[in-house]
């Protein structure tokens, strides 16, 4: 354990954060456990990663049904 897996895990930093500093703290760490680090970082940036492209499929969805209410409602009126 060290700050960055305290502060990481408490959700006190983010994972941009959490790599600046891990980015600084690298040379100090036992190699062992910047690995380990390394590898927390790299699980959580996947999963938000994940979370990102589902929220924008999402998003685009939405918007795609707003466009096809819109044009149908064009065609009712004209
Ligand atoms: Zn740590």
């Amino acid at each position: 354990m060290c700050l960055i897996c305290v502060d990481f895990q408490r959700q006190r930093m983010t994972v941009f954060e959490a790599r600046r500093a891990f980015g600084e703290m690298i040379v100090a760490m036992d190699p062992e456990h910047a690995k380990e680090v390394q590898e927390m970082l790299d699980k959580a940036e996947r999963e938000q990663e994940e979370q990102r492209a589902a929220g924008a499929s999402s998003a685009s969805a939405s918007v795609a049904a707003v466009d096809a209410a819109s044009s149908s409602a064009g065609v009712v009126n004209t």
